[in-house]
């Protein structure tokens, strides 16, 4: 007898044959009654569910993070109780703008999202390799996503939106100058940093809050890819990222970030020279050093991508006792607009599945039915459904509840009227002048050269002004790149010669 498991439908009925449709007679028509058939091909006719709008492209492991230093001043989260302390993280790496089959190697912003399974439940870091963004509101949000995706007539990448829509938002400048740097192509996932990005906040356990910024620092240095580099691999791989993932796990050679904080006293956010709660803006490290935390390895690899990592379901709104919000713009919509993402592409209930419940924190809510209800509400009573009700059915424990806020954010904001700011220019400035030397300011020229070159006269020339507002070099230098044609190919993918461009555009 074979020791092969039985081969089964999915209601669990053997298979009779693997091989051939069941016939009317040896010539004859297929029958209606073969269901293994009609089950083999319904299911194959549903392995696809909708692919993320925007970091549809990703790589995902599966690891830990260990904490290197007592931060218990600054927060009252389990994760970090005591030095040592271990919590079982699955990340997601992703592009943005290309769809799922995109090739790894393209020039642009990569998510780094961190799933904390901790016994308050998970805390989603969903982050990025760059620490700030190109807009501070997410009113502009959608607009600004279509214009790195598909043109609608053309059904091509459109250069000439990408850098019409930067020339109109001027705060997208320092984004984009990190875009068109170095990191613009990280060699791989392991070899680039990853950002919290917004300005999240921190509570103790006497209910102090202090505004925090989270860096996980590679280990294995920053790596990057030229143009040339990049355009060598994607004609060899569009799957390098994976490949190279999949190599290092195998070979024992697993990827570590530490994990820093920055930290500003609640109050201290009315005094600062930006707005840190603006996400086009860095906390500058002098005046706020990183402080150690932790190190994460990622050493695992999925035992199947599809159900841990296209299933994988990050939301800035999954945070635990300890860890809180900040005004930030973006971050307050991202609250409402990831989840609501997740339950269209997912299903309702779509933290049941293995990739995204919770490991350590038992599940206790009210929510009914809808798709995915594959599993019972486990009070130990069927008649506790509703709340409140007479049969010790979960309630809410009110020292969940964060700290009130003891500054307000409009005077923040009011701080840094928005209009033609200087302040939008200062830290790009601060980039380019003072953090890059010669040689990356020469690259910094040539990549933005080259995604430029396909853009019309007029919107060339108003983000060059924007280049120049930034610092007179940066603009003679992206133009004389542009005059030469020392640029090669375009460096973001670009397909298209601007075919909607018009006669007077
Ligand atoms: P610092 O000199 O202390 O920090 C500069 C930081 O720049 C480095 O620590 C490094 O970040 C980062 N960096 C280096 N090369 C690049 C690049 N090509 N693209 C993006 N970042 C790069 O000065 P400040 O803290 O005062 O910041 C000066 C400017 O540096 C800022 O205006 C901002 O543009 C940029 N920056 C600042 C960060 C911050 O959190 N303060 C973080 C990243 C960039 P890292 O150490 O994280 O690798």
């Amino acid at each position: 007898m074979s020791r092969k498991p039985t081969l089964t439908s999915s209601s669990g009925k053997p298979y009779p044959t693997n091989e051939t449709s069941k016939t009317a007679g040896a010539r004859g028509p297929v029958l209606m009654e073969d269901h293994y058939l009609l089950e083999k091909l319904a299911h194959q006719n549903r392995e696809r569910i909708p692919e993320r709008v925007v970091h549809a492209k990703g790589w995902g492991l599966q690891g830990k993070f260990t904490v290197t230093q007592d931060i218990t001043d600054y927060t009252c989260a389990k994760l970090f109780s005591e030095v040592g302390k271990t919590t079982e993280v699955l990340s997601r790496w992703s592009t943005v703008a290309g769809e799922s089959g995109a090739a790894d190697a393209e020039r642009d912003v990569r998510g780094f999202s961190l799933k904390f399974y901790t016994e308050d439940g998970n805390w989603d870091m969903v982050g990025n390799n760059t620490p700030i963004f190109f807009i501070r509101d997410a009113f502009k949000f959608p607009d600004f996503i279509r214009t790195q995706k598909r043109h609608p007539k053309t059904n091509l990448r459109s250069p000439e939106s990408m850098f019409d829509f930067w020339a109109g938002q001027p705060e997208s400048v320092h984004q984009v100058t990190i875009l068109m740097s170095d990191r613009g192509i990280p060699r791989t996932p392991a070899h680039m940093n990853g950002y919290g990005s917004h300005t999240f906040s921190l509570w103790n356990a006497k209910g102090e809050r202090h505004w925090v910024k989270f860096h996980f620092k590679t280990q294995q240095g920053h790596d990057w890819l030229s143009d040339d580099k990049a355009a060598e691999i994607i004609g060899h791989t569009r799957e390098s990222y994976q490949e190279e993932l999949w190599h290092m796990i195998q070979d024992g050679n697993f990827p570590k970030w530490t994990l820093y904080i920055q930290v500003m006293k609640e109050e201290e956010a009315l005094q600062t020279d930006f707005n840190p709660f603006d996400l086009t803006k860095v906390w500058p490290h002098k005046d706020f050093p990183l402080i150690e935390v932790g190190e994460l390895v990622m050493d695992t690899f999925p035992e199947n991508y599809f159900q841990l990592v296209e299933n994988a379901a990050y939301n800035p709104s999954n945070v635990v006792p300890g860890i809180g919000f900040s005004p930030d713009k973006m971050l307050q919509a991202r609250i409402m607009s990831y989840p609501d993402a997740h339950r269209y592409r997912l299903g309702t209930h779509y933290e049941a599945l293995p990739a995204n419940a919770p490991k350590l924190a038992k599940v206790n809510h009210y929510h009914k039915d809808g798709a995915m209800r594959f599993f019972t509400n486990d009070f130990g009573n069927p008649d506790a459904y509703y709340e409140p009700n007479q049969y010790d059915g979960p309630v809410a424990d009110e020292t969940a509840d964060e700290p009130p806020l003891r500054i307000d954010p409009e005077a923040v904001a009011a701080r840094f009227p928005q209009e033609e700011a200087e302040i939008d220019y200062v830290q790009p400035r601060a980039l380019y002048a003072e953090v890059m030397d010669d040689a990356e300011r020469d690259r910094l020229h040539r990549n933005m050269a080259g995604g430029m070159a396909p853009v019309s006269e007029p919107v060339k020339e108003r983000w060059l002004a924007v280049l120049k507002r930034v610092h007179p070099d940066y603009e003679a230098g992206v133009r004389r790149a542009l005059e030469t044609g020392e640029h090669g190919e375009p460096s973001l993918p670009v397909t298209d010669d601007t075919p909607t461009k018009t006669e007077d555009a």
